[in-house]
């Protein structure tokens, strides 16, 4: 997505007979990942989106001490601030609505797992021992921000706060008075309105099984959010397996329906980020239901090469198929 982040800028920059100005470009790191800003406007605008990120972490890292997830990891309770509050009542919500496929409180299995950093398969023993300790229902957010865990519970909000980070900055963007631009958290984007000559915003769909600048196709976009959740992120491989970030709850392992990648786009950051790692874990049959049946647009892509879209997402968005090896069923 980065990449794509600069193509989207020289096509501004270099767009044939039109006089436009330059736009603010800004790159950072911040929630463990890159964040591209990409907008014309004030160029303090870019500093404070990246203040209100940091500012998050510092609230929502389970890493960072001192933040709410933190030390509601380690005591077992925490007064949680307002964004913290939310984010994990969202969480939650989504977690109902998925019957468990996004689960905030898989936190054992991913610290057992410790991919990105580890590369060693548990014991099966091991999993087994810890999925009890991973209940999402055992979760409590009181009306004061007061957040509980079970024993031994723990809490990871990486598959979500990054699109919350995304509303927030979004927000802070267009009250700045910019109509138009494109904000990159790692994957997850905020399309503000069209480019200057009126044209849709062109993101890249990336090629799960490709380098970080390769893209298999394209579509259009304006002023709505977009996750992808993908096996590239973050993986290991032994004995010839994949073993990459996405956890199904039921197993305690990453998710294994065949999928290598799931596109959300929806009007919402936090909901089209928490969806991308929903829909990822339910597979592309269960994953496409549910996106029809809750107006989600959806695009699954699986290790056959197979591209499976919700019902109007391909017109809707102007996809563009790049690579031919890969095909829409
Ligand atoms: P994303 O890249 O948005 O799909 O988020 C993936 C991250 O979310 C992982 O790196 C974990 O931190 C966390 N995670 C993994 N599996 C799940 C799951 N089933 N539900 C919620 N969060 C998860
Ligand atoms: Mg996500």
């Amino acid at each position: 997505m980065r990449k794509f982040a600069s193509l989207v800028l020289l096509l501004l920059v270099f767009c044939p007979g039109c006089s436009v100005a330059e736009p603010v470009r800004d790159t950072s790191f911040v929630m463990n990942t890159v964040l591209t800003q990409t907008y014309f406007g004030d160029e303090k605008i870019a500093a404070q989106n990246l203040q209100i990120t940091a500012q998050l972490e510092r609230q929502m890292s389970k890493t960072i001490e001192g933040s709410d997830i933190f030390i509601l990891n380690k005591e077992g309770s925490c007064k949680a601030g307002a964004d913290t509050a939310y984010v994990l009542r969202a969480a939650l919500e989504v977690s109902d609505r998925t019957n468990g496929a996004f689960n905030p409180a898989l936190n054992p299995i991913i610290e057992l797992w410790g991919i990105g950093e580890r590369e060693s398969v548990p014991a099966r023993a091991q999993i087994e021992a810890r999925l009890p300790l991973t209940d999402y229902r055992t979760v409590q957010v009181d009306m004061d921000g007061t957040a509980r865990l079970a024993k031994n519970g723990s809490v990871d909000l990486g598959g979500i706060a990054k699109g919350y980070a995304l509303d927030k900055m979004a927000d802070n963007t267009i009250r700045g008075g910019v109509r138009s631009a494109l904000i990159d958290l790692g994957g997850s984007l905020a399309v503000i309105g069209t480019k200057p000559g009126g044209q849709k915003y062109k993101i890249g769909v990336r090629d799960p099984e490709g380098g970080e600048n390769e893209y298999i196709a394209t579509v259009e976009l304006t002023d709505t959010f977009t996750s992808t959740s993908g096996v590239y992120e973050k993986y290991f491989i032994k004995d010839g397996v994949r073993y990459h970030h996405i956890m199904d709850p039921e197993t305690g392992k990453p998710a294994d329906n065949g999928l290598l990648a799931v596109m959300i786009v929806t009007g919402s950051g936090i909901l089209s980020d928490a969806y991308s790692t929903a829909l990822f874990v339910m597979g592309a049959q269960n994953g496409l239901a549910f996106a029809q049946q809750h107006g989600i647009n959806a695009l699954f892509i699986d290790n056959q090469k197979k591209i499976t879209l919700t019902e109007g997402f391909a017109e809707k968005y102007a996809l563009q198929l790049t690579d031919n090896s890969y095909e829409i069923v």
